[in-house]
């Protein structure tokens, strides 16, 4: 199988048409219609092989969670998603790899009502590079650096689970079996909050996807506001899985350092608490207050008791 049969039988077999998009797959480039009253949001993110999934990863997950990782971005924008293209790196075309991948991507594209308009194969150690493309309003996107003293802290979801489930992968951790699926999906397959991060729009001060793990990403937003935080360790929302699995600090400790969750965190002003809880109502995604900007920098933690908790302020690192 040469890279247009390839394209042919697999990339080029969407059902879901956008009216949007001019031209599709098939010529030198895409063309789309960005309408005149918005912007263009436009975000890549990379999986490779060894060290965003372990070796062993159905190609349905990896077809999935490549492209979920680039939606979640999409979302932390405040965005709606509309548009892909795909730069896959292939050490073989095997039809059975390549089905199994295209059915967990097409899954989540024609959920989320996302194109894939265009892409590139290669040859050589397994990388998947996505990029999304989403529109937004004018002006309305919702950056890392609005936080503002006194806002409430939110994070959307469980966190850690994620980072749990690759603990267990990797035999660092034993998880009780019956948690097993369920973990091990929020790492394959987690759900990019699109509803969620629109909803927040003209709301929320600042909004980051939970990527390389709460404090480093809660980081992210007080540096580019210029603000600190404090946060209640133990109003952040751990799963069962996690809480009966480790001790209540390294419970923690993890859902403050894991990455992987692809959850939203975000801040509102204080006095917009009743809009957020009407505006999430009719959403199914659960979210809770963890904390308060404050505008001494840096982050502190607290336990539920007022004391300050020892952890870790930073997450994963790729360098
Ligand atoms: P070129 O050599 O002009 O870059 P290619 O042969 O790489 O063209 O690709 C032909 C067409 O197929 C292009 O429209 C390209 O965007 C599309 N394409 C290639 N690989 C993929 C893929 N993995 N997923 C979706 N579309 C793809
Ligand atoms: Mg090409």
């Amino acid at each position: 199988m040469n890279e247009f049969d390839m394209i042919k039988h697999y990339f080029n077999t969407q059902t879901m048409h956008r009216d949007d998009v001019v031209l599709g797959i098939g010529d030198d480039a895409a063309i789309v219609n960005v309408p005149k009253d918005h912007e263009l949001v436009v975000t890549t993110d990379t999986l490779v092989e060894g060290i965003h999934f372990p070796v062993e990863t159905l190609p349905y997950d990896m077809g999935y969670k490549a492209l979920a990782v680039n939606l979640s971005d999409i979302a932390a924008m405040g965005a709606n998603p509309a548009w892909v293209t795909l730069a896959l790196t292939l050490r073989e075309a095997q039809s059975v790899w390549l089905q199994d991948f295209c059915s967990g991507f097409f899954t989540l594209a024609n959920r989320s009502n996302v194109q894939l308009i265009g892409g590139d194969i290669t040859h050589g150690p397994i990388s998947i590079t996505v990029q999304a493309m989403g529109l937004v309003p004018k002006g309305q996107a919702i950056l890392r650096s609005g936080a503002k003293e006194g806002d409430l802290i939110y994070v959307t979801g469980h966190i850690g689970d994620a980072g749990l489930a690759l603990a267990h992968l990797q035999n660092k951790t034993k998880v009780d079996t019956v948690y097993h699926p369920l973990i091990v999906n929020q790492l394959h397959r987690p759900e990019p909050r699109l509803a969620t991060g629109l909803a927040l729009r003209g709301l929320a001060s600042a909004l980051i996807d939970i990527s390389d793990g709460l404090a480093a990403d809660l980081g992210h937003i007080l540096e580019q506001s210029k603000v600190g935080a404090k946060i209640n360790v133990d109003q952040i929302p751990l799963s069962a899985a996690l809480t009966n699995t480790l001790s209540h600090d390294e419970a923690i400790q993890l859902a403050l350092t894991a990455g992987d969750d692809y959850e939203l965190c975000f801040t509102i002003p204080q006095h917009q608490r009743a809009e957020l809880e009407h505006r999430l109502a009719s959403i199914a995604c659960r979210y809770t207050c963890i904390g308060q900007i404050t505008a001494t920098l840096g982050l502190k933690l607290y336990d539920q008791n007022g004391i300050e908790f020892n952890g870790p302020t930073t997450g994963y690192k790729h360098f």
